[in-house]
């Protein structure tokens, strides 16, 4: 690592690089920035960099709170754009957060990412790959530079200009994106007016999470210039779509995609029906982790391509899982449930632990659902055995208590702090009266 540390001073010289962000990310998946100018470089790769972690959502009490920054070489890398007032560039590392003598911080869901991937490779698999579709919508600005409730364009899926007024927006979002490395694969308007879907290449777990953190920040700023706001609330305007983000996911071992199987009925291995029953499993527990705030149980309502019941499918995009028709070395998983406020490294350990837990027991999978399930009623659902997701985040809340895998997935530290700041947040969206209430009883009462 020596040499890899002297070829990064190199290229900070060469391009001219004057800031230094050291990115992580905190329990609420919220990206937080510590940046110190190039002159630490030295410093910063010897993992010298002290920071207060009480400051931090969800880290350490006061008491003991130094805490150290480990950056990972392998994320280096440039942003594109130039420094404002001057000449010059800004890098950043991504990075891991270290207690003062060293070792991983439990509370930082990186470390408890990677320590779910060693779970992983003890049973036999290489890599855990995740694919992720994440969606948003573009709002104008107002006159004073601040969001505004109007959206960007009257465009629907797969449009183009001139309903896509945001086609520029998004053609500079995917050209910093390529700039930086992104393999993307597609860019396109969704159904929505003003929402938008970007796709890249799939990587393994935790590469594919720092994929998903560096993608945000990259919308959110190219927005910017353009006069308009990227939002990934799942659900910012009621009675259309919402934004999710579909998490493709496959393990492989050393001979490939261990969800494979050639010549078997439906190409899928036994550790693929296996993961899939893991999967459903727990799906009530690890909702409460991929859809984490009072707005995403918003989303999840019949009538917008949202996942509402458990169950899985080859077919149709009701259930909560999809197996897409590409077999070989693209056979995978497909959760829709997920939307882009899930703190993609938590969101990624629960769904890991929750697939393995169905290998390790090598759990069958339910007959596939291929039917519908929106147009099913009740009395069908429950004959064919069919689940709800919870309604909203208490009920979510509540199965996440219940469940020791998912909960091991996240580890203590992480578990505690997570439901203690959810359960704050949901007794004040369970207090506050919203427009709807006042609107319907205020003057019938
Ligand atoms: N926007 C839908 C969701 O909420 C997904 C639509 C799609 O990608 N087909 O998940
Ligand atoms: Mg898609
Ligand atoms: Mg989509
Ligand atoms: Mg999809």
């Amino acid at each position: 690592s020596a040499k890899i540390k002297e070829a990064i001073k190199k290229e900070a010289q060469e391009k001219n690089v004057r800031f230094l962000r050291l990115m992580f990310t905190d329990i609420d998946g919220v990206i937080k920035n510590v940046e110190v100018p190039v002159s630490q470089l030295d410093k910063v790769m010897s993992d010298e960099m002290a920071f207060d972690g009480s400051s931090i959502d969800g880290f350490v009490e006061i008491d003991q709170s130094d805490m150290k920054l480990h950056p990972d070489l392998d994320t280096w890398l440039i942003f594109p754009w130039e420094l404002k007032n001057s000449d010059g560039k800004i890098a950043r590392f991504i990075c891991d957060v270290h207690m003062p003598d060293g070792t991983p911080f439990a509370g930082d869901p990186r470390n408890n990412l990677k320590r779910v991937v060693e779970d992983m490779k003890e049973l036999g698999f290489t890599a855990f790959n995740l694919g992720p579709e994440p969606e948003f919508f573009l709002f104008k600005l107002d006159e004073n530079g601040k969001p505004s409730k109007t959206l960007n364009d009257n465009g629907g899926y797969f449009d183009l200009a001139p309903t896509d007024l945001a086609e520029n927006c998004r053609r500079d979002i995917v050209l910093e994106l390529e700039a930086l490395g992104f393999e993307i694969e597609a860019s396109h308007h969704e159904v929505a007016p003003g929402q938008h879907e970007i796709d890249w290449k799939y990587a393994d777990a935790v590469e594919a999470c720092d994929n998903i953190q560096t993608f945000k920040l990259i919308v959110k700023t190219v927005a910017r210039k353009h006069g308009l706001h990227a939002t990934f609330m799942p659900k910012p305007i009621e009675d259309i779509s919402g934004s999710g983000m579909h998490f493709n996911m496959s393990l492989f071992n050393e001979d490939g995609n261990a969800f494979y199987k050639e010549n078997s009925e439906e190409g899928l291995s036994d550790t693929a029906y296996q993961f899939i029953a893991g999967l459903l499993d727990h799906a009530q527990a690890y909702t409460a982790v991929v859809n984490p705030i009072v707005n995403s149980y918003k989303r999840l309502t019949p009538g917008f391509e949202a996942p509402v019941y458990v169950a899985w499918s080859g077919t149709n995009r009701s259930p909560l899982i999809r197996v897409p028709s590409s077999r070989g070395n693209s056979t995978r998983v497909e959760l829709r449930s997920v939307d882009p406020t899930a703190n993609p490294y938590l969101a990624l350990a629960v769904l890991l632990k929750a697939g393995l837990k169905g290998i390790s027991e090598a759990k069958s999978a339910p007959n596939p659902v291929n039917k519908n399930i929106y147009n099913m009623d009740q009395i069908e659902r429950n004959e064919n055995n069919i689940q709800s997701l919870p309604k909203n985040l208490y009920e979510a809340l509540e199965a996440l208590k219940k469940d020791e895998v998912i909960k091991s997935g996240l580890g203590e530290h992480i578990f505690s702090r997570f439901i203690a700041a959810k359960e704050t947040d949901w007794a004040n969206f369970a207090k506050s009266v919203s427009q709807w209430e006042t609107d319907r009883y205020f003057e019938l009462y």
